[in-house]
């Protein structure tokens, strides 16, 4: 058993989707252990994607992640890392596979719905960043 942080970002909530998606993770076997609703400030915005800050993007990344709302989560089950980067797609929906969150959703490469981690290394650093360990039942 395994667990991945996720992240449903603000073009999701400002579009009322947490109860799609949710329903999205769910049918996948996916178990929501540990959920808030949030904002974002720009130093945890900025921490959260500190492997980005060289990137171009990295300012436009950043002031979207604090633009509104995001959920932040964890989520557990059987390889529950490749299985989230499974069940989200392509970081730019116009390549996401059919019934993907991110085709099924996302608006842009930048606004695309969603976050997973992507090792379990990162799982465990961004699960800590938002969450105790009594907060994950
Ligand atoms: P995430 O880390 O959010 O799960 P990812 O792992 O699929 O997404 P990364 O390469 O880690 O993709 O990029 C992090 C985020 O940066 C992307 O989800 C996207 O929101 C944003 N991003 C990536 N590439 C671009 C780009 N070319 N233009 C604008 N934003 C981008
Ligand atoms: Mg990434």
């Amino acid at each position: 058993i395994e667990r991945t942080f996720s992240i449903l970002k603000p073009d999701a909530t400002t579009r009322n989707l947490t109860g799609a998606i949710n329903a999205v993770i769910e049918k996948a076997g996916l178990k929501i252990v540990a959920q808030k609703r949030m904002r974002m400030s720009l130093p945890e915005a900025r921490r959260f994607y500190a492997v980005h800050s060289e990137r171009p993007f990295f300012g436009e990344l950043v002031d979207f992640m604090v633009s509104a709302p995001v959920v932040v989560q964890v989520l557990e089950g059987e390889n529950a890392i490749a299985k989230y980067r499974e069940v989200m797609g392509a970081t730019n929906p116009a390549q996401a596979a059919e019934g993907t969150i991110r085709k099924l959703f996302a608006l842009s490469v930048g606004e695309n719905s969603v976050h997973g981690s992507d090792s379990a290394d990162n799982a465990k650093i961004e699960i800590a960043q938002f969450f105790s360990e009594n907060e994950i039942i």
